[in-house]
């Protein structure tokens, strides 16, 4: 059995493979819901011409996608060498914090400088240091004043400016760095609809990024980035600052013991959906499309394993960016989400447990819709609460169409499980609204003649907006 409309969400990661107009247009056209810019690589004029062409095509093809900027937080990242350095298993080699810094004794041990000051005072003997995404495993051996001693265990080539982890290691860097603010302020003046915050490690570096959102004037969303036990201790504190979560499990799977990366997952989705919050599963999902047309068996099990755990999106990193079939990508994603979710009959056990009466009458009618025949719910948001609130309870059978009279929220919208926005201008009469937004569905052909709408909307009695589930045949 197999079905079209698909619940899980696609984001995908722009770069070379991507950008042009041309494959903007087929991404869009092939169902990608969210753009991501990552700001690790990408320069604020490329930003702003992507930004504006992704608002052009996305206007020229009638489906209006969302942006998300991933700015790339406190990062630990080796200095320039001159060539690169073979590190072999057992060598010493030390990482120096001032660049220049001599060994002492004048002893000619192997160096290479890292941007972080305080390495010294937060590493202890004993820890591990990554490099390069993992692939360069060593031990501390000793701490000096200005390096660290190290025994190489894991061997390799070290070139220029490679990215340190270190696991365990609560790091003295600042949340929301002076670059990360630059990003930002672009992306701010481009209209992005979602900042990424990577390596949040509390709910307070959320609020850092919120308050600069605000005091710049920005409605975009905040979707914090947990990358390593810091964010895992603090995961109920960064879910509840947050409006998203993403599982970053790249940089969560150097982090953490890998054995330890699917309950973490699971754990991720499971309090995001408690608190009602949109949750992301990132990166290496389809990594072997980089070069071959086809998924493994195991990248298929693990994109069917996100959308069986109920999570908002799936994400495309180097799919997207450099892969040679970013298309192909999308097509696995939407034909693997739409099939698993066919076999997602049952509620879930745990759904949103958000306190207020209004979520107590979306959750009545996500569970009245779910339980009639041929039923879709309708809403409509002026700000996505409306539309967020019904995907946190998880409907497995409706769909959820969600009507705005704001481009801005509509692409919010798109990262909501099961919603899909549609622009409406709403009517001052409600029951005209309601009837509006049918007639749309229909002429969409999203519904047909004798189908349910469980419509979830306040309406107006005695100049009192009241919250009210209406349930409507389609005529
Ligand atoms: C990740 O680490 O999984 C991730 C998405 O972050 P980035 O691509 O910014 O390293």
């Amino acid at each position: 059995m197999s079905s079209t409309f698909r619940r899980t969400k696609i984001i995908f990661t722009l770069g070379p493979a991507t950008e042009s107009e041309e494959m903007l247009e087929k991404m869009i056209r092939a169902g990608a819901d969210v753009a991501r810019l990552n700001m690790a690589h990408a320069k604020h004029e490329w930003c702003r011409m992507v930004i504006r062409r992704i608002r052009a095509v996305s206007a020229k093809v009638g489906r209006e996608i969302a942006i998300m900027m991933d700015i790339k937080g406190p990062e630990i990242r080796t200095g320039d060498v001159d060539h690169p350095i073979l590190l072999e298993a057992g060598q010493i080699f030390d990482f120096t914090v001032r660049p220049g810094a001599d060994p002492e004794n004048g002893e000619e041990i192997r160096s290479v400088n890292v941007n972080y000051r305080d390495l010294v005072n937060d590493i202890k003997v004993g820890d591990t240091v990554l490099v390069d995404s993992g692939l360069i495993r060593l031990s501390v051996l000793e701490k000096h004043d200005t390096r660290i001693r190290c025994r190489v265990l894991t061997p390799g080539e070290l070139k220029s400016r490679r990215h340190i982890n270190l696991p365990g290691v609560k790091v003295n860097l600042p949340a929301f760095t002076d670059k990360d603010r630059a990003d930002t302020l672009v992306g701010i003046e481009e209209g992005i609809d979602f900042v990424a915050l990577s390596f949040v490690r509390e709910g307070r570096d959320v609020e850092e990024l919120r308050k600069f959102l605000q005091d710049n004037k920005s409605s975009a969303q905040i979707i914090a980035k947990i990358e390593d036990q810091s964010a895992i201790l603090n995961l109920d504190d960064i879910v509840r600052a947050t409006d998203s979560l993403m599982v970053a499990r790249g940089d969560l799977g150097i982090e953490c013991p890998y054995e330890d990366l699917p309950s973490i997952q699971r754990r991720a989705v499971n309090t995001c959906i408690a608190h009602g919050k949109s949750v992301i599963i990132a990166t290496h999902m389809l990594e072997s499309m980089i070069t071959q047309p086809i998924p493994t068996r195991a990248e298929i099990t693990d994109v069917a394993n996100a959308v069986h755990e109920r999570a908002d999106c799936v994400m495309l990193s180097g799919e997207t960016t450099v892969g040679k079939y970013p298309l192909d990508c999308v097509a696995v994603f939407q034909k693997v989400a739409a099939r698993v979710e066919v076999d997602q009959v049952n509620p879930l056990p745990y759904p949103a447990h958000i306190p207020g009466d209004k979520y107590k009458l979306l959750a009545a009618a996500v569970r009245l819709a779910d339980e009639m025949p041929n039923a879709s719910l309708l809403t409509f948001t002026r700000r996505g609460s409306m539309s967020a609130g019904l995907a946190a309870m998880r409907p497995v059978k409706a769909p959820i169409y969600a009507m705005t009279n704001s481009v801005e929220t509509l692409r919010k919208c798109r990262i909501l499980r099961a919603v899909e926005p549609m622009f409406l201008e709403l009517d001052s009469d409600p029951n005209e609204t309601i009837e509006k937004a049918i007639s749309l569905l229909l002429s969409a052909g999203l519904v047909k003649i004798g189908d349910t709408m469980i419509v979830a909307t306040d309406i107006l009695t005695n100049d009192r907006l009241v919250d009210s589930i209406q349930v409507r045949h389609v005529r």
